[in-house]
């Protein structure tokens, strides 16, 4: 008995025609933007020691607590699929020893990241993210222009219409502790209606309330404080700065002090652009400052600021997805043709022209063929034609055809 098809893992997809061409685009047009801002790509690890996401992300982050991909490997070390990739570029700019020189280096990446997470539209189990780091920077206008970056990236494929970034400061460490204090009072005496998970967030870590889903929390999240009466002089101003440098950059932006973000190790900016074109799913790009994580990776203080954007999401906002290439059709009328055609169809390709020829069929089938294949030209080789040196060029789409010089192929293609 035949055995039953498999299927893909639960939260898993397969990139096919219209699907892979829409994430590629996205993921070229991004190379190629982030290349204009001076960044070079990086790729690191699809999987790393457990602890280089553990203590980095939070203990209590949704990803460590809930969704992260880990494993035992056969020599008893615990493995991590990455669910993101800013830890494993500063892991990576430790290990490499590229703390000292050179800074700020800009990295770019593109990849998969695993998290294990109930799969819906816009959210699966492997997708994939973009993203860009300026490692080593701790001006404001870093973080302007890795913001501004990544503007001009939804502008360029056409859907920054009805993105919005929100933006907010998490200050500095002083900011924090006074906002810290600030935060435990209210969220203590509104404890009763706090989820359990948020429970055990109040006596970790209670910023990160702020950023639970639970429609209970956010009820009692609506009323707490916000950060700006805790922030220093100089956090504000840091702040003022950021703001300053995006409108210059003409980015616009709507300031949300309910932004945290859900990992632990920001301060200064955090933003997100979202929009309300993807459902539950809003957020598209999301990113801030991160100061401390290259310490935690047992580097010297490194100021760090960057985001992280879902390719899946990026692509579904697509208007569009662009078209597969239209080849030429080569044909040979009979056997006698074909070392000719295979000549024309290498010359064409040579030359940057997608060009095709089918395995097999007399010239009827291959027609057929060249159409299912939605070719824009078949160049048709026959025997009196070739005699003289000559192919006949159809137009597909016009449906005209001519004679012309078997030379003159590739140069009537090409133009
Ligand atoms: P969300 O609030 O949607 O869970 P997040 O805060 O967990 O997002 P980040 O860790 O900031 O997301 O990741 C950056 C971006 O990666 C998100 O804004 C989103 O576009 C994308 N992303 C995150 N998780 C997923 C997922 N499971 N499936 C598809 N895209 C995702
Ligand atoms: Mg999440």
């Amino acid at each position: 008995m035949a055995n039953p098809p498999l299927q893909p893992v639960r939260g898993t997809r397969d990139l096919i025609g219209e699907d892979f061409r829409a994430h590629h685009h996205v993921i070229s047009a991004a190379r190629r933007i982030m290349a204009l801002y001076g960044y070079e790509e990086w790729a690191t690890p699809i999987f790393e020691s457990t602890g280089v996401f553990a203590r980095s992300l939070g203990e209590t982050s949704d990803v460590v607590s809930k969704e992260m991909y880990s494993f035992e490997d056969r020599g008893g070390d615990s493995i991590t699929l990455r669910p993101e990739n800013t830890a494993g570029i500063c892991r990576a700019l430790v290990s490499n020893g590229l703390t000292q020189s050179n800074l700020p280096r800009k990295v770019f990446y593109a990849g998969p990241m695993f998290r294990y997470e109930r799969p819906q539209k816009g959210r699966y189990r492997q997708f994939h993210q973009i993203g860009a780091e300026v490692l080593g920077a701790a001006e404001p206008l870093a973080d302007a222009e890795v913001i501004a970056a990544g503007w001009h990236i939804l502008q360029d494929l056409g859907i920054s219409d009805g993105v919005v970034l929100e933006i907010n400061t998490l200050g500095d460490a002083e900011s924090r502790d006074a906002y810290r204090a600030a935060l435990v009072a209210h969220f203590t005496a509104h404890q009763e209606g706090l989820s359990a998970d948020s429970r055990v967030r109040l006596e970790k870590n209670p910023m990160r309330i702020l950023d639970s889903k639970d429609e209970g929390d956010r009820r009692i999240v609506a009323t707490a404080p916000t950060i700006q009466p805790f922030l220093t002089e100089k956090a504000a101003a840091f702040f003022e700065a950021v703001l300053n440098h995006l409108a210059t950059f003409g980015v616009p932006v709507r300031k949300n002090p309910r932004i945290v973000r859900g990992l632990d190790y920001y301060s200064h900016t955090a933003f997100e652009f979202v929009t309300d074109r993807l459902g539950a799913q809003g957020t598209v790009m999301a990113g801030g400052r991160y100061d401390g994580l290259v310490e935690e990776m047992g580097g010297p203080a490194t100021p760090c600021v960057g985001w992280a954007a879902g390719v899946e999401r990026l692509a579904m906002l697509l208007a569009a997805t662009p078209p597969a290439p239209r080849p030429v059709a080569v044909i040979p009328v009979g056997e006698a043709q074909e070392a000719a055609a295979l000549g024309l169809l290498q010359d064409l390709r040579r030359a940057g022209v997608v060009a095709e020829i089918a395995y097999k069929g007399n010239l009827k089938r291959r027609m057929e063929r060249a159409n299912k294949l939605s070719a824009r030209a078949a160049l048709i080789l026959g025997e009196d034609e070739l005699a003289q040196g000559s192919v006949q060029l159809r137009d597909l789409d016009a449906g005209s055809q001519e004679i012309i010089p078997l030379a003159e192929a590739v140069s009537r293609l090409t133009a």
